[in-house]
């Protein structure tokens, strides 16, 4: 019969292996967008930063965010974003592969389905792809590195990319030219290229674009005006009603120092 047949073919489920993540650690989920140096060329990318891309990460990264809830810090940068659940998150029994391809399928649908919204009628020429990766952190001090490793990654590739961009675009160098010129360069040789040759001051450039993009959950008071009427009252009433909503926030700020997490002790478990 067939139930005879299920239970004959059942076995194979052992073939799994357990992934579930260590417990008490912060479980980071980081993707990266597949070969995206072709596809900003074939989608005619902004350089150094089209803010139409970073626009639809950092939306889809908030659909991430609102479909998986125990995500309490998002980071992104480029093609990348990361995301970290808390460390008693109980999400799919903590199963790595789940988490990770949950995370990674609705961040990719998200980047389709709103591509409209941020590209208009530039047309999305192929579908892309993201690679995911699970990472375990058990210390907050494990968590911050990592976090403070992205957001540097993304200091000194922003800060190269800028000046790189100001020769090609503005200097009329080529880019083999460009490349040698900065081979070796310190970033106080960078800040003075920038500076000198083409009267632009580094640090008045876009935080978006300098030092990424957080996401975290902050609660903000709402007040919402409601229609009641009590079954003794024969006309409606105006009220007005307070409510704390969990709403996720932007920020575009250094998190490598004590600043960051001083503002904002909840994220992190003491
Ligand atoms: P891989 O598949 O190994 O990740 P990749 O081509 O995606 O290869 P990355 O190191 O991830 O390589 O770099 C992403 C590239 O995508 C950047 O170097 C840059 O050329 C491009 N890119 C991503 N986002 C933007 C953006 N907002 N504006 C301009 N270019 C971007
Ligand atoms: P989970 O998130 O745990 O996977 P689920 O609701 O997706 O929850 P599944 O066991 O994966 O549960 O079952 C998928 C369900 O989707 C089916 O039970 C059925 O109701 C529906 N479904 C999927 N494909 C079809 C289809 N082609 N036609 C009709 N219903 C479908
Ligand atoms: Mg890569
Ligand atoms: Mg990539
Ligand atoms: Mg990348
Ligand atoms: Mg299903």
């Amino acid at each position: 019969s067939a139930t005879m047949a299920k239970s004959k073919f059942e076995y194979v489920r052992n073939f799994e292996t357990d992934d579930s993540c260590l417990r008490n650690c912060y479980i980071v989920v980081r993707l990266d967008g597949r070969n995206f140096h072709k596809f900003a060329e074939h989608h005619t990318f902004l350089k150094p930063n089209d803010g139409r891309a970073l626009g639809l990460m950092t939306h889809s990264a908030r659909c991430v965010m609102a479909e998986l809830e125990d995500v309490v810090i998002a980071y992104g940068q480029s093609d990348e974003f990361s995301f970290v659940f808390k460390k008693t998150s109980t999400l799919f029994k903590r199963r790595a592969s789940k988490l990770m391809t949950h995370v990674v399928s609705q961040f990719s649908s998200s980047y389709v389905f709103y591509w409209r919204e941020f590209f208009g009628d530039q047309p999305l020429l192929y579908p892309p792809g993201f690679d995911g990766r699970v990472v375990l952190y058990p210390s907050n001090r494990n968590l911050r590195d990592y976090l403070s490793w992205r957001q540097a990654d993304c200091i000194f590739t922003n800060l190269y990319n800028t000046v790189f961009w100001a020769l090609v675009q503005k200097g009329g160098l080529t880019s083999a030219v460009s490349v040698v010129l900065l081979k070796g360069t310190l970033a106080a040789d960078k800040n003075e290229i920038l500076f000198s040759e083409f009267n632009v001051n580094y640090n008045n450039e876009s935080a978006v674009h300098r030092k990424g993009t957080i996401l975290i959950w902050e609660r903000q008071e709402e007040t919402v005006k409601k229609r009641t009427k009590s079954p003794r009252e024969e006309k409606e009433t105006d009220a007005t009603v307070t409510r704390s909503r969990r709403r996720v926030q932007e920020h575009h700020c250094d998190i490598i120092g004590e600043q960051f997490w001083q503002e904002h002790p909840d994220i992190l478990e003491q």
